[in-house]
């Protein structure tokens, strides 16, 4: 399996950028956001380099299904169960994607708007 890919993420996957590590898996790495924008902000990303969720084939599904279900176990083990939190993927430009490297975002600790800007 190929572990990483070109991008800053493909660099905390392979551990030669520092990262606040929440938890791993053979196939899947969740870590805190660099820049949090809520008083939780964890990033889940598949170590397979898909550049986004657009970028992803059905050869993909169960990495896909297992990235969503890693999501929510991370967001129950810190506590954002019972008020609620947001699973998000920005996909290119209007998405507001800035690297290029699929991840989920759980947003929580504070309410979310809805529609998002
Ligand atoms: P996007 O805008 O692509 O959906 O989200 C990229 C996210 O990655 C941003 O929230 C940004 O703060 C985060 N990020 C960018 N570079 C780094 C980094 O080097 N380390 C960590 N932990 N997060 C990063």
């Amino acid at each position: 399996m190929t572990h990483g890919g070109d991008t800053i993420f493909g660099k905390i996957i392979r551990k030669e950028i520092p990262a606040q590590i929440v938890h791993e898996t053979e196939r899947v790495l969740a870590f805190r956001d660099i820049n949090p924008v809520a008083p939780t902000h964890i990033l889940i990303i598949p170590k397979k380099p898909i550049a986004s969720i657009a970028a992803a084939t059905a050869e993909d599904k169960e990495l896909i299904g297992e990235l969503l279900l890693e999501a929510a176990e991370v967001a129950r083990r810190e506590g954002l169960e019972e008020d609620g939190y947001r699973v998000v993927t920005n996909i290119g430009t209007h998405g507001g994607q800035t690297v290029f490297h699929l991840h989920l975002h759980i947003i929580g600790g504070r309410p979310c708007q809805w529609p998002p800007g």
